[in-house]
């Protein structure tokens, strides 16, 4: 039998690059109490190309409300927003005429492109009785040439997302987007993006092969985690350097759920302003021109 130490040998693994604990967690309207990672600091999400934002969700509970629970109509262009939905149910519409509702293991892929105006709520009944919610947020950028393409919203329904059953029954990777042990991504993706959700059991054991020049992170939404010598716990967002092209990772808890996202960087000039994330100062202020003239849509109320 092969060792895990003797596994790691074989390969030069990833380092720890630095770890963001959980910041104190803020509204997104009035209905996401959120844990913003990338968001707030540019020269992070440099280094996390092609990823803007994450914004994070933890299990917390709505009380039962008769309102309209989450964000009002709102622009978006030249990125893709991804919702992952882990509890609790969240709709979306936008003006496109694409709109849908998420529960527990889907995934909504929306590809702003050229632009759309879109609303996130809690999904009605859901909303009226109240409950527990758990989900996130990425924003992924597109390169220049896809920036102005047609929108896109792709649905991915917890049973067309593939999963892969790690060895010796360490535990699940569900494949959003990539590739794992075979296992191909639910999601078209507009350059080459992993988005895996691990689930492993105490002393569960997960390995990584990575492109050289990929950039990877994880975020701990339950459990702790091990690299190497060191622990991270639930709520660190932890972001891997260029060392090498693995990472093994083992559970220190009985159950660890990790969201893993990867990409290959888009090595372009990023101005992002609000709901718009472009190449240049002259594109951003088109974006507020093009938004103020309609050019958006329009959302029915
Ligand atoms: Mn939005």
């Amino acid at each position: 039998m092969v060792t895990h130490a003797e596994c790691v040998a074989d390969m030069l693994e990833r380092g720890v690059d630095f770890v963001i604990p959980a910041p104190r967690a803020h509204w997104v309207g009035q209905g996401f109490l959120v844990h913003g990672y990338i968001s707030r600091d540019p020269e992070l999400a440099r280094k996390l190309s092609p990823f803007l934002l994450l914004d994070y969700q933890a299990p917390f509970v709505y009380p039962p409300t008769q309102h309209r629970r989450g964000v009002g109509a709102h622009p978006h262009r030249g990125f893709e927003t991804v919702t992952l939905a882990f509890e609790g149910s969240i709709a979306h519409h936008d003006s496109t005429g694409a709109g849908g509702v998420i529960g527990p293991g889907d995934v909504q892929w929306m590809t702003a492109g050229r632009g759309i105006l879109h609303r996130e709520y809690h999904e009605r009944a859901f909303a009226r009785a109240g409950g527990r919610l758990h989900m996130a947020q990425v924003w992924i950028n597109l390169p220049a040439a896809k920036k102005m393409c047609e929108p896109r919203y792709q649905l991915l329904e917890a049973g067309s997302i593939g999963h892969a059953i790690l060895p010796d029954d360490a535990g699940t990777v569900r494949v959003v987007a990539g590739e794992y042990a075979g296992v191909r991504g639910a999601a078209h993706t507009a350059t080459p993006v992993g988005m895996l959700e691990v689930r492993l059991r105490l002393g569960g054991r997960f390995q990584l092969e990575i492109e050289a020049t990929h950039d990877l992170t994880l975020l701990v939404m339950e459990g702790a985690v091990a690299s190497g010598e060191r622990v991270f716990a639930r709520g660190d967002f932890v972001v891997f350097d260029h060392g090498g092209p693995m990472i093994a990772l083992e559970s220190r808890a009985p159950s660890t759920h990790l969201l893993v996202l990867s990409g290959e960087p888009i090595d372009e000039p990023l101005l992002q302003d609000g709901p718009f994330a472009m190449n240049t100062e002259r594109e951003i202020r088109r974006a507020y021109a093009d938004y103020r003239a309609g050019a958006f849509g329009i959302l029915a109320p």
